[in-house]
């Protein structure tokens, strides 16, 4: 029987569902349509549920030398600056959740990975093509490639991200939506920052119809800084990434206190997506059918408000490894048996990350009864057990 994996894409979900699947008797292709692996400029926090993961990969010590580690994430009214509440992260994460909670630069944690699939002998990499189609046969998938060279494997997992072409052959459901939301998204050198901006910890803005988050990544050297506000989509909300403006994101930010507009006018150049995301998953079918899995963005996009999405795609890709190396052939009970413990958290997180952007974004009576319960109930309020403790 043809052993072999095709996995769509080679972002940190395609590339950890590499590591995690190639195994001396399994050769898994990564077929990846840059004609480099590259990462964005930008930021992404990890939780305890995805560093630990990681450290049983054996990459604690490669995170370690390239993420930050913040002590505290700290949540300030964007208008007055006034601090309404805090979580222990540092020490207090790992005894809570036996695993830190991690700031780290896209580039490096997809590097990490990258050089940990390249030191997997049964992991191929396959650059510059598309995989632009499939057909599903009784002994595995055929699947075909912009070249024109169809390949023949034992299953194709799908982690070709927000715009999945394996998703819109698998389920037809339409393109993602937009939210009305935009992100902006710059990286400053903190050692160019006066020191009152410099920060190791995680601080997130809240304000009416906009939140601000900042973290430290690589080490702590760079500072990461994400903006959400509301607005029109630009003319096009497919590509990853806009040229922005930093005179629109100040009109809409509007007047926000002197920590926060100092901060934003420090960054050096901003970029803009158009979020967009999915209804969150409905069943397992949504998930994997037959010998085709589906991965990450492409199963599950959700708002970045639970700061999850590539965490998601971790958790995907351990649980599909481990499926997968059950004992016997039978693939597509193994794909369906990964679906059955993978969609019902993916999809709540869908949930909780735009229920987060209505409480971060809240306005006039819910903005008080936020604050409030944020005051008497302390981080209890900002502290999620059942995903951090997970999966
Ligand atoms: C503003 C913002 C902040 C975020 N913050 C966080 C955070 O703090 N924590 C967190 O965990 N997540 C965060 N996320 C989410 C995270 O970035 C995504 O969930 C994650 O990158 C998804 O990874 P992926 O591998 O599934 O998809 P992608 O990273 O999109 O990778 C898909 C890959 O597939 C390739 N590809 C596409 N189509 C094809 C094809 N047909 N054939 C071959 N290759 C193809 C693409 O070139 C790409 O390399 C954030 C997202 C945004 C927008």
């Amino acid at each position: 029987m043809n052993k072999s994996i095709v996995i769509a894409g080679g972002g940190i979900g395609g590339l950890a569902a590499a590591l995690r699947c190639a195994a001396p008797e399994v050769a898994v292709h990564v077929v990846e349509r840059a004609k480099a692996f590259s990462e964005v400029g930008a930021g992404i926090q990890i939780g305890p549920n995805v560093t630990r993961i990681l450290k049983a990969w054996g990459l604690g010590t490669a995170v370690q030398s390239v993420a930050a580690f913040p002590d505290f994430l700290r949540v300030r009214q964007a208008h007055s600056g006034a601090q309404i509440g805090q979580l222990r992260l540092g020490a207090t994460a790992v005894a809570r959740y036996g695993a830190p909670y991690a700031t780290v630069h896209r580039a490096d944690l997809h590097e990490v990975l990258l050089q940990a699939v390249q030191g997997q002998a049964r992991a191929h990499l396959i650059l510059n093509q598309d995989v632009t189609g499939f057909a599903q046969h009784t002994d595995g998938v055929l699947v075909q490639l912009s070249n024109g060279e169809p390949m023949m494997a034992k299953a194709l997992v799908g982690a070709d991200g927000l715009w999945s072409q394996v998703r819109a052959q698998l389920l037809g459901d339409g393109a993602p939506h937009f939210t009305g939301h935009l992100a902006y998204r710059a990286l400053l050198l903190q050692s160019e920052l006066p020191a009152a901006l410099r920060t190791q910890d995680v601080t997130v803005w809240w304000g009416p119809r906009l939140h601000v988050v900042q973290y430290p990544v690589r080490r702590g050297e760079l500072l990461n800084l994400v903006a959400i506000v509301h607005g029109p989509a630009p003319s096009d909300t497919a590509p990853w990434d806009h040229a922005a403006n930093a005179a629109d994101l100040a009109r809409a930010l509007g007047d926000v206190c002197s920590d926060l507009k100092a901060l934003v006018e420090a960054a050096p150049a901003w970029r803009l997506w158009a979020l967009c995301d999915r209804v969150p998953m409905r069943g397992a079918d949504q998930q994997a059918q037959g010998a085709v899995a589906l991965l990450g963005d492409a199963a599950h996009p959700m708002r970045p408000y639970m700061a999850q999405g590539a965490g998601m795609a971790i958790e995907d890709a351990d649980a599909l490894g481990r499926c997968l190396a059950l004992p016997g052939d039978d693939v597509p009970a193994k794909l369906a048996h990964f679906a059955q413990l993978r969609w019902q958290r993916n999809a709540r997180v869908q949930r909780k990350a735009i229920r987060n952007g209505q409480i971060f974004h809240a306005q006039g009576l819910l903005r008080w009864g936020r604050d409030t319960s944020m005051r008497l109930l302390g981080e209890g309020l900002i502290d999620v057990p059942w995903l951090y403790g997970g999966p």
